[in-house]
């Protein structure tokens, strides 16, 4: 067979197994071949990659993030975007969903529109699998870093115009099921195709139920902005189910967490790990500006407050001493998301893998194309060592990012 390009001598993290020492055969952008011991000698490739005993691993998934070093997606330009991607695939993204903030309707509209542009006309394109819209439907108490300005009830007729406008390049929307037309948002977004995201809420069990009965499927950072349960106000101390049993209980919703032990506990990944379906739980990163930069550096944003950068968090820089130092916003990498988890929940890294490929491919209908290495689909890899530093990264059989056969040239 004459193929493309081939990657042998490593540690294959296949679908289905785990491949002590294997190869990986790419062809038309495809997965054609994974197997066993070196490359058989039928084959020839265009190019050929010894990993050097590394881990050749699925391309990884980022289903929520707002931007990367000084690109922030819901002010970047064209050529901002394209060059956040560049800056992705260096942690071993292979694709991703640039999430927006709360803003007003139709600068969310234009950002996406930009967003499309870029799949559509990029070469980096490839890696945008659709957008995500989180917020302004999000519930106040629980807005977290949402601007209160912004926030607003899905109005049937915002809802139809953005759908109108921008529905085409959505992936998923993250919404409180407890604002009023929720119900509605939920049957246009499944309508659609779109992923209906439960995120920012306080919701009942009641209000849970019925946005998950029109098609609620997926928890945006579970644990961060989302309120679980109330206490029964005419009987104390008596708790009411809330939105978190509605999405533990149904086997068909799946669990974000950020890969960030302040903003998730770290015995939340292990429960969630013990009590959810193998498919049904996802890392990201909810990255902001300023991933990806050097510890301690300082970032001043146009309102003139100031964050600075700190172990995969932001945290406030402020003269008064009972808010300096606050929790902001995240900067984790997705690579450091996963070795975290792998530590947190106790699990071996090809099983913590699934959370930040197959699975997030999964909850958005993308994991027929992506999401792992076997035959058929694209070609969507990274090797990385037992770190998780990130060594190469492949596109659609494409190398976007590669430190390990140039340091060898
Ligand atoms: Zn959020
Ligand atoms: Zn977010």
């Amino acid at each position: 067979m004459k193929a493309d390009l081939v990657l042998y001598n490593g540690k294959v993290l296949a679908e289905t197994l785990v491949i002590e020492n294997g190869y990986v055969v790419i062809k038309n952008e495809t997965i054609v071949r994974v197997g066993e011991g070196s490359c058989p000698k039928d084959i020839s490739a265009k190019s050929m990659i010894d990993v050097e005993g590394k881990i050749i691993s699925p391309g990884l998934i980022d289903m929520h993030t707002h931007g990367i070093m000084d690109v922030d997606f819901m002010s970047a330009t064209y050529e901002e975007i394209v060059r956040a991607l560049q800056e992705y695939a260096k942690y071993g993204v292979t694709r991703l969903v640039p999430t927006t903030l709360s803003n007003p309707i139709e600068n969310i509209i234009r950002q996406h529109k930009l967003i499309r542009k870029v799949k559509e006309t990029s070469p980096f394109g490839a890696m945008i699998i659709g957008t995500h819209m989180e917020g302004p439907w999000l519930a106040e108490r629980c807005r977290g870093g949402h601007d209160a300005i912004y926030l607003q009830d899905p109005k049937p007729e915002v809802v139809d115009h953005f759908l109108t406008e921008v529905g085409d390049i959505l992936a998923s929307v993250t919404y409180a099921p407890e604002l009023p037309n929720s119900v509605y948002l939920t049957e246009q977004l499944s309508l659609r195709g779109v992923v209906p995201i439960f995120g920012h809420t306080e919701a009942s069990y009641e209000d849970a139920q019925a946005s998950i009965l029109a098609g609620a499927r997926h928890v945006t950072h579970m644990y961060d902005t989302t309120l679980g349960y109330k206490e029964n106000p005419d009987e104390a101390l008596v708790m009411m189910p809330g939105m978190e049993t509605a999405v533990l209980m149904d086997d068909r919703v799946s669990i974000e967490l950020i890969g960030c032990p302040v903003h998730v506990p770290k015995p939340f990944f292990k429960f969630i790990e013990k009590v959810k379906p193998r498919n049904k739980t996802v890392v990201v990163t909810d990255s902001l500006v300023g991933t990806g930069m050097p510890e301690q550096t300082v970032l001043t944003y146009e309102d003139g407050h100031k964050v600075y950068v700190e172990d995969g968090v932001l945290r406030m820089i402020n003269d008064d001493p009972a808010i300096n130092g606050n929790l902001t916003g995240s900067a984790v990498t997705l690579n450091i998301a996963l070795k975290r988890l792998r530590e947190y929940a106790e699990i071996p890294l090809a099983r913590a893998v699934e959370w930040v490929s197959l699975n997030p491919a999964t909850t958005l209908g993308v994991e027929k194309s992506t999401g792992s290495i076997k035959v058929g689909k694209f070609a969507d890899i990274t090797v990385m060592d037992d770190d998780c530093d990130i060594y190469l990264t492949i596109v659609k059989g494409e190398p976007i990012h590669d430190t390990l056969t140039r340091r060898k040239s």
